[in-house]
């Protein structure tokens, strides 16, 4: 079976994780945890990077960091993974939906106004399997109403809007660090940010609100979101091949594009000008004049030893989130999307092998 992602550990994360068990320190007090956020926040551009146990975990401190609570509104995309949108009901308040654009796959900015009330606080954007939303767009209507943003950008580690990466855009940028994602450490997350007063809100969150100068007085209730030493000293370990990992994720997706592009009823994933697109999932359209639904081609590749996902269902489609309000691209990306294998470990004969099953399924059904 080719695999749609799997973990590469190629680099010094055993090395790493070994120093942690000698050591002792396996805990979420050691080196690797601020070294991990020293490197990420260089990586990003951003002054500062606070790590947390998960990529939702993450979404909640930067969302409480940025004092969203029960009655606000935060304005996200129909389309993503839903742990966007629980994170904005975990502060009690409500996540309201904009459809996406049918180019790039990500919010579409000509929708986010229709939605603002003077409930709205924030915007969440979400770089969808790894390309940058306009941001200027969205930037310009945040000042105009004077919202916050938050990049949810757990699937766009390295992505590049104009000279910037995302995370470094908005006022805080999240990251996951899943088994899937492009950079791992099992599980794990991170904040990015240019400001020390929402750094400081969220490590003060992470770690159950407890004063700096009297210990065990606690003037908010906080949680326990610390990532490990250990998960961390992954971290540090593949944030070494971070760049490596991009560059293979970039290249494949160009033997993707060549092999795919002469296909009929296929569109190809997004790269608008201006954008660097990281491929973290590589992901195609099934068009209706492909001959088959989207779940068939699945069904076959999955026959023929191939992996795939199918895209997220739409956010307002999930019972807690259901709502009468049309989201028509949304609905027909959800229904058209796949994502092919996308490892950083798939070779370029796999490549073939994949794209040649494509082609064969197709001319089958002619
Ligand atoms: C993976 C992901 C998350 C959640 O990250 P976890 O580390 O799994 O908690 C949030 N948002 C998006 C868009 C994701 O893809």
């Amino acid at each position: 079976m080719i695999p749609v992602s799997e973990p590469f550990l190629s680099g010094k994360e055993l090395e790493y994780v070994t120093d942690c068990i000698k050591t002792n320190w396996i805990s979420s007090i050691g080196k690797y945890v601020r070294n991990f956020e020293d490197v990420f926040a260089r990586f990003c551009g951003t002054s500062c990077a606070v790590s947390a146990s998960s990529g939702t975990a993450a979404l909640h401190l930067a969302l409480l960091a940025l004092d969203i609570k029960a009655g606000d509104e935060v304005i996200m995309p129909d389309l993503t993974f839903v742990a966007s949108a629980n994170a904005v009901l975990y502060c009690g308040a409500r996540p309201v939906f904009v459809d996406v654009d049918e180019k790039t796959w990500n919010i579409d900015p000509e929708k986010i106004e229709a939605c603002i009330t003077e409930r709205s606080r924030a915007i969440m954007v979400v770089h969808l399997y790894g390309h940058p939303c306009d941001m200027d767009a969205v930037m310009k209507i945040a000042e105009r109403h004077n919202l916050k943003v938050i990049e949810d950008a757990a699937q766009a580690h390295g992505a590049e809007y104009g000279k910037k990466r995302v995370g470094s855009i908005g006022d805080a940028g999240v990251f996951s660090f899943y088994g899937n994602k492009l950079i791992t450490t099992g599980e794990g997350g991170m904040i990015t940010t240019d400001s020390p007063d929402i750094a400081e809100k969220a490590r003060l969150l992470r770690d159950h609100a407890m004063s700096k100068t009297r210990r065990y007085w606690h003037d908010l209730p906080g949680y326990n979101y610390r990532l490990t030493n250990i998960q961390a000293a992954i971290g540090v370990a593949q944030m070494e091949q971070a760049d490596d990992f991009i560059g293979i994720k970039r290249r494949n997706a160009a033997l993707y594009n060549s092999l795919l592009r002469d296909m009929d009823g296929i569109t190809l994933p997004p790269e608008a000008d201006r954008c660097k697109n990281v491929y973290w999932m590589y992901s195609i359209l099934i068009e209706d004049d492909f001959g088959l639904s989207r779940d068939e081609v699945m069904a076959r590749l999955k026959d023929m030893g191939i992996d795939t996902r199918p895209f997220f269902y739409p956010l307002h489609r999930l019972p807690m989130y259901s709502s009468d309000a049309e989201y028509p691209v949304a609905d027909e990306l959800s229904r058209k999307g796949i994502n092919l294998p996308s490892s950083t470990k798939l070779t370029d004969s796999d490549i073939k092998t994949v794209c040649a099953a494509i082609a064969s399924v197709r001319d089958k059904n002619r």
